[in-house]
C-alpha cells in the first residue's frame, strides 16, 4: 500500500491500531459470531459498549457526576436547532460569540427560535482571530452563553474560555474536543460530531449538567429533547451502533496513549513543528490567522504565488499527503491535525513543505 499523510478536515484520520481492530472484530464481535454491523442495540453487548464508552469520557474528561454523556445522531449541525429548541425558552435571549463560519451556523439557526445577541464578535478582523473574551458582559438574564471553541475552516481556537457564574456555557467542541484538557465544570453543555476526534460520522457526543435539563419544554418533538435521550441512556431510539464502538475503540486508544494530558503534548509539538515552519520560511509560507488565536488543530496558510500553490497541492497529492486544500471558502492551503495524525507525519509533511520552498522559493 502507497503511504499516505492524511491531514483532512474531518471526517478525518482514525489510528491504524482502531483500523485493524475494527477489521479484526467485523465479523465476530467479541466471540458473539455476530458483528457490530447486526447485533441488536437492546443486546447485552451493545449494552456494554454504550455504558462502557461513556465512561470510558467520563474517565478521560474527569466529567463530575452531574453530567450526562449522550451519543445523539444528526451531526453538530442538529445541535445548532437542538441548543435552543431546549434552552432558548419563550422570552428569554440568549448571547452568542461570533468567531466565524460554524458559529454563524449556530447564530442562524438560534435566530429562528428566539433572541439572539452578539456577545461579541471577530468580524472586524475577519474572524482572524476569536473573540476577546475580556470583554464579554455577562448579563444575568441570558438564557446560555455559545461559543464555537475551534473554527476549523479558517484555523482559529480560544486558548482558554471564560468564567460565565451561573449563566450555562454551551460549546461546540467539534473539532478540538479530546485534544487538550478541560475544565468539563466550567460548561454546562458540550457537543462535537464524532468526525475529527472521536471517531467516524454518524454520532455526536454531548456533555451536558443534569440541571440543565430540568426545565425543558415539553412540545418540543422527543427526539430534540435532551432529557428524553438522557433518560433512555441515549437508546431513545436505533442509535449509530457502528459509529459508538468505533467511538469506543477511540476513546481506548487515547487511554492507552497516556490521556488527554499526553495527547495535548503531542498535539502542541506536532502544531509547533508545522507552525516554526511556516514562521521560519522568510515569507514564502504565510499563516492565515492571528497568532494569539492559532489553532492545534487546523493549520491554515498560503503562499503569496497563487500558481505555486496551486503547484504545491499538486505535488503534495502526488507525495500522497491528502486533505491540504484550504476550506472552499477560505481557499489556501489548511492541515488539519486531530489526535490520530502522528508527529512523524508532521515531520513527513514539513520535510516536503522545506523542499518545496528551496525549489521554488
Ligand atoms: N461545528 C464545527 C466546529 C465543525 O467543524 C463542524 C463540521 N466541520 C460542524 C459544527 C458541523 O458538523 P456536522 O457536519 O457534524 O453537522
Amino acid at each position: 500500500m502507497k503511504q499516505v499523510y492524511n491531514f483532512n478536515a474531518g471526517l478525518a484520520t482514525l489510528p491504524l491500531e482502531v483500523m485493524l481492530q475494527i477489521q479484526d472484530e467485523l465479523l465476530d464481535l467479541q466471540g458473539t459470531n455476530l458483528s457490530i454491523l447486526e447485533i441488536s442495540h437492546r443486546s447485552k453487548e451493545y449494552e456494554n459498549i454504550n455504558e462502557e464508552t461513556q465512561q470510558l469520557l467520563k474517565d478521560l474528561l474527569n466529567i463530575p457526576s452531574d453530567y450526562e454523556v449522550l451519543f445523539l445522531q444528526g451531526g453538530a449541525s442538529m445541535q445548532f436547532a437542538m441548543v435552543p429548541m431546549n434552552f432558548l425558552t419563550e422570552g428569554r435571549k440568549a448571547s452568542y460569540l461570533q468567531s466565524g463560519t460554524w458559529s454563524e451556523k449556530a447564530i442562524a439557526e438560534a435566530r429562528k427560535f428566539g433572541k439572539v445577541t452578539i456577545g461579541g464578535s471577530s468580524g472586524h478582523a475577519h474572524f482572524k482571530k476569536v473573540p476577546d473574551l475580556s470583554r464579554v458582559k455577562i448579563d444575568p438574564e441570558t438564557a446560555y452563553i455559545h461559543l464555537t471553541s475551534n473554527e476549523t475552516i479558517l484555523g482559529t481556537q480560544y486558548q482558554s474560555f471564560i468564567d460565565t457564574g451561573k449563566v450555562p456555557l454551551i460549546v461546540d467542541m467539534s473539532s478540538d474536543i479530546l485534544s487538550r484538557h478541560i475544565d468539563v465544570s466550567n460548561f454546562s453543555l458540550i457537543y462535537a460530531g464524532a468526525q475529527k476526534n472521536l471517531g467516524p460520522s454518524g454520532v455526536t457526543t454531548v456533555i451536558v449538567k443534569r440541571d440543565l435539563m430540568e426545565n425543558i419544554p415539553k412540545n418540543i418533538p422527543d427526539i430534540m429533547n435532551y432529557r428524553i435521550h438522557a433518560n433512555s441512556r441515549s437508546l431513545y431510539h436505533t442509535p449509530p451502533v457502528f459509529a459508538v464502538y468505533i467511538v469506543n475503540l477511540m476513546l481506548k486508544w487515547i487511554r492507552n496513549n497516556g490521556g488527554v494530558k499526553a495527547i495535548e503534548k503531542r498535539n502542541h509539538q506536532k502544531a509547533d513543528l508545522i507552525y516554526s515552519t511556516i514562521d521560519n520560511s522568510a515569507g514564502f509560507y504565510n499563516g492565515l490567522v492571528h497568532l494569539e488565536s492559532r489553532s492545534m488543530m487546523n493549520v491554515t496558510f498560503s503562499i503569496l504565488n497563487n500558481k505555486i500553490e496551486k503547484l504545491f497541492i499538486q505535488e503534495a497529492e502526488e507525495n500522497g499527503f491528502v486533505g491540504v486544500r484550504g476550506h472552499r471558502d477560505a481557499g489556501h492551503l489548511r492541515v488539519s491535525i486531530y489526535n490520530a495524525v502522528t508527529y512523524e507525519q508532521c515531520q513527513a509533511l514539513t520535510d516536503f513543505m522545506i523542499d518545496f520552498q528551496k525549489r521554488f522559493g
